[in-house]
């Protein structure tokens, strides 16, 4: 995607890959959001990823405060859409577990996890497996001595304590990392984004932090945010608001494509990343369904999915979607399905009723559909797949044993 819309030059910065979705240097800039699920319920956690990639978003974070969440986070990644960042505040076990869980990236607070044994032990851990790190300095939990040290939460106190933490990676050659200085007030993240970004070449992450409930909290991390993009700095982005996360991720998207940084005009192709229990090569469908909508002007989001069993309700915020089972692609609009086509003619059935919703809507789509029947014939291959695969199609059980290991015995300090 061309990158454009500010009219000086985008801060150079390198590029770290959060699984597949790169951040940094001429990359797209990024939409990031939060869940608020328990991260141990994993069918409403992952409904809410879903719910969040439809709304724009292409990085989730989760928190993993507890063993139930490293072993909740072992369930969700295999099977979410975007890549998935583990937020760890005070116990960095819990960062280790997460990586056994195979999170594609973690978020540290420097104020939070301050013992620099522990530190090194997670970056380490990250080098070994090039799975990079947020150093995420929040103005409200500084270290004690940097508030003394500068008299206060200032920006060179949120810089000051991003480069300890980049010291402290540096001792274990590790530097897969960006960074946010994230603050409440306004003019003081601005202030501690500008004097990182003349300090460093890492990828940012900007955001105001707990900028409250819509409309003021909307207004003040659209100040903070488009005032450093329209300065170059800045590579992926987070609304915090208290709200619905769906709004948060909307908004980004939203900001993004006003200012130019983003857009969509042709059809948003979100694809499971496929798991133990897909039913289809979903790369080949996905890819032949991106040739088969081509340049069509359909902004309409559509989905692709491994299966019959999980893949209507995950997705369920698209438009439009697919599903595999049993030799045969079920369609749904909205989560509801709406048809049954055989697999060789999933992606042509898919292009058919894109074309239709856009020119008739949504209701007149469900409408001409029988979608009683098609209900009936996806709950009879969702039940063979599950009496054909059990409930463990993942392999979960292994990395959920890892994560035991590493947690049991010793507290999780
Ligand atoms: S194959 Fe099914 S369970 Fe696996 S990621 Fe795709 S839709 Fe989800």
């Amino acid at each position: 995607m061309e990158v454009k819309g500010w009219s000086g030059e985008r801060r150079p910065s390198r590029v770290i890959n959060v699984g597949s979705v790169p951040v940094g240097g001429d990359s797209p800039i990024t939409v990031q959001s939060m869940t608020v699920t328990k991260t141990a319920d994993v069918e409403g956690t992952l409904q809410q990823i879903y719910a969040l990639a439809a709304a724009g978003c292409d990085i989730v974070r989760c928190t993993c405060n507890e063993s139930e969440a490293a072993v909740g986070l072992a369930q969700i990644v295999p099977r979410s859409p975007i890549p998935v960042i583990a937020d760890i505040h005070h116990q960095y076990k819990m960062a280790l577990a997460a990586l056994d869980a195979g999170v594609h990236g973690l978020r540290l607070n420097p104020g939070n996890i301050r013992r620099p044994e522990h530190i090194k032990a997670v970056a380490s851990e990250c080098r070994d497996r090039r799975v990079p790190i947020r150093v995420g300095v929040n103005a409200g939990s500084l270290d004690p001595d940097l508030y003394e040290k500068y008299g206060g939460a200032t920006p060179e106190a949120m810089v000051e304590s991003a480069q300890r933490e980049l010291e402290y990676f540096a001792e274990v050659d590790f530097d897969l990392v960006k960074i946010s200085v994230k603050a409440s007030s306004v003019p003081l993240m601005v202030e501690a984004y500008r004097q990182l970004a003349e300090v460093t070449d890492h990828p940012l992450h900007l955001g105001v932090t707990e900028a409250g409930p819509p409309p003021a909290g909307l207004v003040k991390a659209t100040a903070g945010i488009s005032t450093l993009l329209m300065e170059g700095i800045g590579d992926t982005i987070r609304y915090s608001l208290t709200a619905d996360p769906v709004e948060e991720a909307r908004a980004g998207r939203q900001l993004l494509e006003a200012l130019g940084l983003r857009e969509r005009k042709n059809v948003d192709l979100i694809a499971c990343p496929s798991c133990g229990r897909a039913e289809v090569d979903v790369i080949d469908v996905a890819q032949k369904a991106m040739e088969a909508f081509g340049e069509r002007q359909l902004p309409l989001q559509v989905a692709v999915m491994g299966c019959v069993v999980n893949g209507p309700g995950e997705a369920r915020e698209a438009d439009l979607g697919i599903a595999a089972g049993n030799k045969r692609g079920h369609l749904f609009i909205k989560g509801r399905n709406v048809a049954v086509v055989p697999e060789d003619e999933m992606v042509g059935a898919l292009v058919e009723w894109a074309e239709f919703i856009h020119e008739h809507g949504t209701e007149a789509a469900i409408a001409r559909a029988d979608t009683a029947r098609a209900e009936r014939e996806a709950e009879k291959d969702r039940s063979m797949l599950l009496a054909e695969q059990g409930d463990d199609a993942n392999n979960t059980t292994e990395r959920i044993v890892e994560i035991g290991r590493r947690l049991s015995g010793d507290s999780a300090s």
